[in-house]
C-alpha cells in the first residue's frame, strides 16, 4: 500500500481515509496561507472558526439533521457523555430506561447508576438483540439508552427501536456515519470520533434542542448541553486538530455519495468476510444471530481449534493485516471495517482465510 502501510483492522483507533492524511500533511506547516497548522491557531480566530463551520455543515448534510437539533463538539470521549446524559436528561432519583446488548452498552448503564434510577430494560445475550416486545420500558423512564454497534461483540440494531415515543438515545461510536440514520427519530446521539470519523479528542454529540437546559446544578459546566450549545462547542479550547480532521472526513463522505454510498460499501465489505466465514466448512464460526451481525466489526473464532487462532492473527500480521485479536474480554479474532478500510483489505483478509482453512482443516 502507498507509503508502507497496513491493512489496519484495529477496533479504534482505525484506519482513516489515505487523501485525508496527505491533505492533513500537506497543510501541517501552513493551512492555506495561514502560515500556521491547524494544531497553533487560535480557536477564536477566523480561520479556525471556517473550520468548525464547514465540519457543522457537511455533518448536518451528511445526516440531514433537522433545523431543531444542536451539534455539538465536545470532548472526554462517549465514556464522558455515559455521565453527561443522566446529569443533563434526568434528575436525581429519575428513573432512564437502558437496553444492554453489549459490553458497551452495560458501562453506559453502570455509569448512569451513580446519577439516576437504572430500569435495564432488556439484556442480550452477546450474541443477538432481545425481541422488542420483550423489553420492560419503565412507564416514567426520561430516556431509553441503547448501543446501535456492540464494538466488542459486533451486534448492531438495524434501525432505530421503537421506543413507543418515548426519548431515543443511541451510542453510535462505532457506526456513526456508516449508513443513513433517521436523526428525527432520536432525542440524541453521541459518537466518539475515532473509528469512523477521526481522531480521538472530539465526541459528537446530536441533541434535540427541547432536551437541553435541564441539567443538574452539579453538573460540570463542561458536560452542561446547554453551555456547549450556547457557546457553539468553544466554551473552552475545543480539540481543534480532531475537529479539523473530521471536518475533512465529512467533506470527502459527501463527495463520495453521502451515507447512501457508504452504507453500500459497508455491506459488500461485511459480506465478503460474513461469506467467508459461512464458506469455511465450519472451521471458523461468526457468534453473532445473522439477523443483527455488525457491518463494522466482525468477531469470528476457529471453534475446532482455538489454539490457532493465535497463530492466524499472527500470520495475518505478517502479510500486513494487523489488529485482528478480539477483544481480550471475548476471545478469538475480531476484524474492525470501518468505512475507511478499502475493499481490498477485506478481500485480502478473506482470501488469507480461505488459505489458512485451507491449510488447517482436518
Ligand atoms: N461506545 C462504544 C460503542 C465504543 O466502541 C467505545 C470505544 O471503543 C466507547 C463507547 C468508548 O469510547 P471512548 O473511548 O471515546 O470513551
Amino acid at each position: 500500500q502507498p507509503h508502507g502501510r497496513v491493512f489496519n483492522f484495529s477496533a479504534g483507533p482505525a484506519v482513516l481515509p489515505l487523501e485525508v492524511l496527505e491533505q492533513a500533511q500537506a497543510d501541517l506547516l501552513n493551512w492555506r496561507g495561514s502560515g500556521m497548522s491547524v494544531m497553533e491557531m487560535s480557536h477564536r480566530g477566523k480561520e479556525f472558526q471556517s473550520i468548525i463551520d464547514a465540519a457543522e455543515a457537511d455533518l448536518r448534510a451528511l445526516l440531514s439533521i433537522p433545523d431543531n437539533y444542536h451539534v455539538l463538539f465536545m470532548q472526554g470521549g462517549a465514556s464522558t457523555q455515559f455521565s453527561a446524559i443522566p446529569l443533563n436528561l434526568a434528575a436525581d432519583g429519575d428513573a432512564v430506561d437502558y437496553i444492554v446488548t453489549g459490553s458497551w452498552s452495560k458501562k453506559a448503564a453502570g455509569e448512569a447508576k451513580k446519577y439516576a434510577k437504572v430500569n435495564v430494560a432488556a439484556t442480550g445475550d452477546n450474541k443477538s438483540i432481545p425481541a422488542r416486545d420483550s423489553w420492560n420500558l419503565s412507564a416514567d423512564a426520561k430516556y431509553v439508552h441503547y448501543c446501535d454497534n456492540e464494538t466488542i461483540q459486533g451486534v448492531e440494531f438495524k434501525g432505530a427501536p421503537d421506543v413507543g415515543g418515548k426519548v431515543l438515545i443511541a451510542d453510535m461510536s462505532s457506526n456513526f456515519l456508516s449508513k443513513p440514520v433517521d436523526v428525527s427519530k432520536y432525542g440524541l446521539i453521541y459518537a466518539g470520533a475515532q473509528k469512523n470519523i477521526g481522531p480521538a479528542g472530539v465526541t459528537i454529540v446530536i441533541v434535540r434542542d427541547d432536551l437541553i437546559g435541564n441539567a443538574r446544578p452539579i453538573t460540570p459546566v463542561m458536560l452542561d448541553y446547554k453551555v456547549q450549545a450556547d457557546d457553539k462547542s468553544m466554551y473552552n479550547t475545543p480539540p481543534c486538530w480532531s475537529i479539523y480532521i473530521a471536518g475533512l472526513v465529512f467533506a470527502k463522505m459527501r463527495a463520495d455519495g453521502g451515507l447512501a454510498a457508504a452504507l453500500a460499501n459497508n455491506e459488500k465489505k461485511a459480506k465478503i468476510l460474513y461469506d467467508a466465514i459461512a464458506g469455511s466448512n465450519g472451521f471458523y464460526n461468526s457468534p453473532v444471530d445473522p439477523a443483527v451481525r455488525s457491518l463494522m466489526n466482525v468477531p469470528f473464532t476457529i471453534p475446532s481449534n482455538p489454539d490457532l487462532e493465535k497463530e492466524f492473527i499472527a500470520q495475518a500480521a505478517k502479510q500486513g493485516m494487523i489488529q485482528l485479536k478480539g477483544h481480550r474480554s471475548v476471545g478469538g479474532m475480531r476484524a474492525s471495517i470501518y468505512n475507511s478500510m478499502p475493499l481490498e483489505g477485506v478481500q485480502q483478509l478473506a482470501a488469507f482465510m480461505q488459505k489458512f482453512a485451507a491449510q488447517h482443516a482436518k
